[in-house]
């Protein structure tokens, strides 16, 4: 088959979707490929953490540790990228689940950082007068009070933050409810694996095992795969798969902990009613098997952050792919006449979408190779 539309976009994660519902309603006719169904990848298994403050909790990291105010809040480009992304999610999050008809799942429960040492606390009590100007109110906590908010809750003598902003979606409800919007504004979805884009006189063209796709332009957002679309066309952009690995935990007791207990790694008890305890991060290539070694850190850390958790019946415990870079950051930006990338989402690719997909309808609107927003450009690379 052959078919042709203005864009093609290829990846139906949420930077490809959010991308693909942005343009069609600029009065473009779009198309979405996509090898597996919607949410099949990192943008449904996610944690669905919406934190335009706090660094992710994707780490090695243990209890035994001192962590500086810059490694508690997030990098401050980061943090800008952040903030307008998280603010994009307010304003359009109704909308998105009123077209869908789609219950995200909104989960307002304030994260509670806890402190390991004296440094991590004098750098907490600079980060809480600073959230609180900002809007985010966040009240330093003794042990004492920490206790008495949940007396499962372990923590130090040096007690903890607890912030009011940051919140939970549910990602496969979230990006299946922007597939719906997407083809609710006339988007086409379609399975179709893609083996390579090529670049015409007057376009583009996508080679699939279904057949080929024309368009004016494609739209490579297809995650940590995306360099392997781009590189024959002899751009190589610096993203890699971050293997990510969460637990979802059956809580002994049924009665709920209201707040994202935030340490070495995240505890959250999300909506499903299930403990998830999330992440790990390691390097090892597209390796999708579940590991001994990242079950035992987070049941050892969630062990050390909550009474009993390393005890709870494991209910599933799933990996998934980070589209990471070098500096955190999406990388946004055209390698040739007809084929722009839009990928880099990270650990924080779901806060971000909204935002990529804005940046690269307007790139379409004014014709222009880069993104407004040189933090995500990928100029700084190439
Ligand atoms: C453990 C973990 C927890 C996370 N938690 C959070 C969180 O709490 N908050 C947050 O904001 N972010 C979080 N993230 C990050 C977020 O999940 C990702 O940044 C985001 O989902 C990436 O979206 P994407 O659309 O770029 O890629 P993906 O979701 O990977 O989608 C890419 C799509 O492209 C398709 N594809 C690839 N190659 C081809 C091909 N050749 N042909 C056709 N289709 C193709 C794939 O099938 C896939 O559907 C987390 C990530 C991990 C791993």
């Amino acid at each position: 088959m052959s078919a042709r539309s203005d864009v093609v976009v290829v990846g139906a994660g949420v930077f490809g979707l959010a991308t693909a519902w942005q343009v069609v309603r600029s009065g473009r006719s779009v198309t979405v490929l996509d090898r597996a169904p919607v949410g099949t990848e990192a943008s449904g298994w996610a944690l669905g953490r919406l934190d335009p403050l706090l660094r992710g909790s994707g780490s090695t990291g243990t209890v035994e540790r001192d962590l500086p105010a810059e490694q508690i809040a997030k990098p401050e480009a980061q943090q800008k990228l952040a903030l307008d992304s998280y603010q994009l999610h307010r304003e359009l999050t109704p909308q998105i689940e009123e077209i869908s008809g789609i219950d995200v799942q909104v989960d307002e429960q304030p994260t509670l950082q806890l402190f390991y040492s004296e440094q991590e606390r004098s750098a907490g009590a600079d980060l809480a007068s600073a959230w609180s100007s900002m809007g985010f109110p966040t009240e330093l906590m003794s042990q004492g009070e920490i206790a008495s908010l949940d007396s499962r809750i372990l923590a130090r003598q040096f007690g903890g933050a607890l912030v009011k902003g940051p919140y939970f979606v549910d990602s496969l409800r979230f990006v299946r409810a922007l597939a719906s919007c997407a083809r609710h504004e006339g988007v086409e979805l379609e399975t179709a694996s893609v083996t390579s884009v090529e670049s015409t006189s007057d376009g583009a063209t996508v080679h699939t095992d279904q057949g080929h796709y024309e368009a004016a332009t494609v739209i490579l957002a297809a995650g940590p795969w995306t360099p392997g679309l781009s590189e024959p066309l002899g751009v190589e952009i610096p993203v890699h798969p971050s293997k990510g690995e969460i637990l979802r935990l059956q809580p002994k007791s049924s009665e709920r902990f209201g707040v994202h207990v935030h340490g070495p790694c995240s505890l959250v008890n999300k909506k499903d009613g299930l403990v998830w305890v999330a992440a790990t991060a390691a390097e090892v290539g597209f390796d999708r098997t579940p590991s001994d070694a990242a079950r035992e850190q987070l049941l050892e850390n969630a062990g050390k952050m909550m009474t009993g958790a390393d005890d709870w019946p494991i209910l599933q415990h799933t990996v998934c792919f980070r589209p990471a870079t070098p500096d955190d950051l999406p990388v946004v930006g055209a390698i040739s006449d007809n084929v722009i990338v839009a990928t880099g989402g990270g650990g924080s690719g779901i806060v971000q979408c909204l935002y990529v997909g804005q940046q690269v309808s307007a790139m379409l609107e004014s014709a222009s190779p880069e993104p407004d927003s040189e933090l995500i450009s990928l100029r700084r690379f190439v």
